[in-house]
């Protein structure tokens, strides 16, 4: 029976990993939820991390089309062997069987292109002129999601422009066992063995190079760019993939998820984390939205946004230095967003007011900021940190046993240990006075304008 439209809760536009994982656990908390989107139809591997897979699984949600995983081979400037694991993914099949498990959980299933999502009308135009209305939309288009503000134009807020072209080849010699990355002169190469006879080869190389050609010609040129004399692909998969933050504010009416708030560089590995983790967000989000508590939504939203995209393009602007390579695809990607560290150092242990997840709901709490920790963490071992440093009133952090009894007298000894060795592991010291500083320096106002 075809899905009726008419009015929901939560109406999704877009249903890739961030919109399929938000609308299954946006319909398991209660809400009424439609998702309309085109359904994966191109061929395409990709690389997810054990933790993505892990996140899945602790939800309840399908790993369809997810191989097991295998040790990735780097070719990287000085960097020649294995190195971490990933599992080659089918998008194909996991954004299937997502779409699957979406409509097993209650969601109603468009399988319909969107024209418009219309915040201010609360409703989703689907191009065969219906539409889908609702208390609150969330968008994620993924890239084709338009951008939300021309400012965003800003060098340091697109990366150069990167073009990937994919598809099966035939089995190369040496590629068959394992997914690899290697850096080439004219840009980067992974591939991921599709079974016994075939080879998924993605050639990344720079769009500028291309000048005036077009078309087929354009995207042969890119591919031997990359690859030399290896055959294109016969049904070649093109992507542009410049890195970009595409919604640094959140629009209450219709947040963004995944890649239609930030679009990692494929390089980074982290897209998948970051569509699902954002989707993660969905039901916090809307329960806020919805009780009109904007603002704690806006800074959630906005602090994990920009955390994101900057710790991400920081990380890939590295892995691009360590190439070593000089030619025009390396040069701009080594130098771009800016020279800031990508794992600040310098952080001085201090507390600040966030907006955290807490038993499903946001909630705004004073977390401590450390070097391992830039984003904030507002428990350990499930106490609530920063009341607990209090606690010491400006004393040196004792050792495990007086910190138990002085410090934390109500939890058992093991709980106190674990939160006593993970302060140890932030840069705190035994006996030395605590260099933190307890001032609550950031305050985050909603400034999101609609008329922008
Ligand atoms: C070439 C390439 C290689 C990548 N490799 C990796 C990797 O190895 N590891 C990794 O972690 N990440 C990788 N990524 C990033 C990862 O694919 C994305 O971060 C992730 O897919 C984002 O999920 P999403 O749900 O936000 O968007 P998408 O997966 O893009 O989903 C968007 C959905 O919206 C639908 N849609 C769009 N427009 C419309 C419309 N008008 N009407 C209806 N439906 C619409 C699409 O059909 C799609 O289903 C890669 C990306 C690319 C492009």
């Amino acid at each position: 029976m075809a899905p009726q439209f008419g009015t929901f809760d939560i109406a999704i536009a877009g249903g890739g990993p961030a919109g399929s994982v938000a609308a299954i656990l946006l319909a398991r908390a209660g809400y009424s939820v439609a998702l309309a989107t085109l359904p994966p139809c191109e061929p395409r591997y990709e690389g997810m991390s054990a933790r993505v897979a892990a996140i899945l699984q602790r939800h309840g949600l399908p790993l369809d089309g997810i191989g097991p995983a295998a040790q990735r081979h780097v070719s990287w400037g000085a960097f020649q062997g294995g190195q971490n694991s990933e599992h080659p993914a089918d998008r194909k099949q996991f954004d299937t069987g997502l779409l699957h498990t979406a409509w097993a959980a209650g969601v109603t299933v468009f399988f319909k292109a969107v024209a418009s999502v219309r915040p201010d009308a609360g409703e989703i135009r689907l191009s065969d002129g219906q539409n889908l209305t609702a208390g609150l939309l969330f968008e994620a288009r993924g890239r084709r999601a338009p951008r939300q503000s021309t400012d965003l134009d800003r060098a340091e807020l697109i990366g150069p422009d990167t073009i990937s072209v994919a598809g099966f080849v035939p089995p190369q010699s040496g590629y068959m066992d394992t997914p690899r990355i290697e850096a080439r002169p004219g840009g980067w190469i992974w591939s991921a063995p599709a079974g016994q006879d075939r080879l998924w080869l993605q050639a990344v190389g720079d769009a500028q190079s291309l000048g005036q050609t077009r078309g087929k010609a354009a995207v042969a040129a890119l591919w031997n760019s990359v690859l030399g004399d290896t055959p294109l692909p016969r049904q070649p998969a093109i992507h542009a993939i410049a890195p970009q933050l595409t919604a640094p504010e959140l629009d209450p009416r219709c947040p963004r998820l995944g890649d239609a708030a930030v679009a990692l560089d494929p390089l980074s590995g982290h897209g998948m984390f970051w569509a699902v983790s954002s989707a993660l967000m969905a039901v916090p989000i809307a329960r806020a939205l919805l009780d009109g508590q904007t603002a704690l939504a806006c800074d959630f939203y906005r602090n994990r946004v920009a955390e994101t995209f900057w710790r991400q393009a920081r990380v890939g602007r590295d892995f691009y230095r360590e190439a070593g390579l000089q030619s025009p695809f390396w040069q701009p990607r080594a130098a771009w967003p800016d020279d800031a560290p990508a794992h600040d150092t310098d952080i001085r242990p201090h507390a600040a007011t966030r907006v955290i997840v807490q038993n499903g709901h946001l909630a705004r709490r004073e977390v401590l900021i450390t070097r391992d920790a830039p984003g904030g963490a507002a428990f350990a071992a499930g106490q609530e940190i920063v009341p607990l440093l209090r606690r010491l009133n400006g004393r040196p952090l004792p050792g495990p046993a007086r910190f138990h009894t002085s410090v934390l007298p109500e939890a058992p000894p093991q709980a106190a240990r674990a939160i006593h060795q993970w302060l140890l592991s932030q840069g705190f010291t035994e006996g030395v006075q605590i260099p933190w500083d307890t001032t609550n320096r950031e305050t985050n106002p909603c400034n999101y304008d609609p008329a922008v």
